[in-house]
Parts: structure tokens; sequence; C-alpha cells
């Protein structure tokens, strides 16, 4: 499947300059966002996951159904001041700005083999920020799958010691 073709590349959203790869249009495709979500569970499959690890929001919409679809459970990391309990926190840097983001402090158990999502890889700043989180609680992270990386951002360099999938690239 073309998975492209269900993205919506918006010019100058947030920013001037900036070309945006809107995944609504695919996920609004029931069988592209199927497919994709399907692709992301084959990577994950022979890895013994036993959890998933998304950062808000788009990490929700990709890492919940893989998460249902593999019997697993979900941890959402999410940006400061949004979770109840007791967090952990991570300062971040991101394609456009800074910010910090959290995680529920016991959510991820010592030895535990961690599956992280994201609809998109740009700098890497909130893939690495996710993967201190989950190595600071010993997690190990067994994989990591995005639906879009942009590859002239090279967020990849800072992922090289990791297992990543990417269903499409610009
Ligand atoms: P990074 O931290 O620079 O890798 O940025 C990735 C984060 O920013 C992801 O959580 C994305 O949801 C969001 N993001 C950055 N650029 C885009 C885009 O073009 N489309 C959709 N999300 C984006």
């Amino acid at each position: 499947m073309d998975f492209k073709k269900y993205v919506t590349v918006v010019e100058n959203f947030p920013k001037e300059g900036i070309r945006f790869k809107d995944i609504t249009t695919l996920m609004e495709d029931g069988e592209a966002y199927k497919k994709a979500i399907d692709k992301m569970v084959h990577f994950a499959q022979d890895k013994d996951i036993d959890i998933i690890v998304g950062p808000e929001a788009r990490g929700f919409v990709v890492g919940c159904p893989v998460a249902y679809a593999m019997g697993k459970g979900f941890v959402p990391v999410r940006k400061a001041g949004k979770l109840p309990r007791e967090v952990l926190e991570v300062d971040y840097g991101l394609e456009y700005g800074k910010d910090s983001l959290n995680i529920h402090k016991g959510s991820i158990r010592p030895g535990q083999r961690v599956l992280i999502t994201d609809d998109l890889l740009a700098t890497g700043g909130t893939i690495e920020a996710t993967i201190k989180m989950v190595e600071k609680m010993g997690g190990i992270v067994a994989g990591i799958a995005f639906m879009i990386e942009l590859s002239y951002l090279d967020g990849a360099d800072r992922l090289q010691d990791y297992d990543v999938f990417t269903l499409m690239t610009y």
C-alpha cells in the first residue's frame, strides 16, 4: 500500500517554512489506518514486547491500537501537568520549541521490554526524552516504531543504538 497517498502535507504549519505531515487523513481511512498499524505490529511481533509507550497526542493514536492488537498495556507520556500521579520528568528540545515530558513513576518495571511508538520522527528530541524516561525506570527499549521519518532532520542519528521501524520516509 502507498501510505503516503493518505498523508496530507500542509505548507507553513504551525510556522512559516514548515511542511507539516498530517496523518489525520490516513486515520480517516479505515483500511489505511489498519494496514499501517498491522505493519507496526508485525515489526514488534518477534521482540518479546511487554508494554508499549507513546508520547501525546499522536503517539497514542499509533501506540494504543498496536497495544490492543498485541494484547499488551499502554503507558502514556505527556506534557507537564497532565498526569495525575507522581511523575518522572525529562526536558527536551522540539523541532519548534522546548518543553518537558512526564511519565507516571512505576509505570514501567525494571527489565520490561518496551516498544516506543510515535507518528513522526523529526529531530528525535521527543523520542530521545521518552527513551531516557523508560531507561531511567529500568525498561529495555526493544523497538521504536514511527509512521513517518523526516530524514532531512537527521533524527535517526540519535537512535543508532536502537531497532527503529518507519513506514514512510520524507
Ligand atoms: P522531534 O522531537 O523533533 O522528533 O519531533 C517529533 C514530534 O513533533 C512528534 O511527536 C510529532 O508528533 C511532532 N511533529 C513534528 N513535525 C511534525 C509534522 O510535520 N507532522 C506531525 N507531527 C510533527
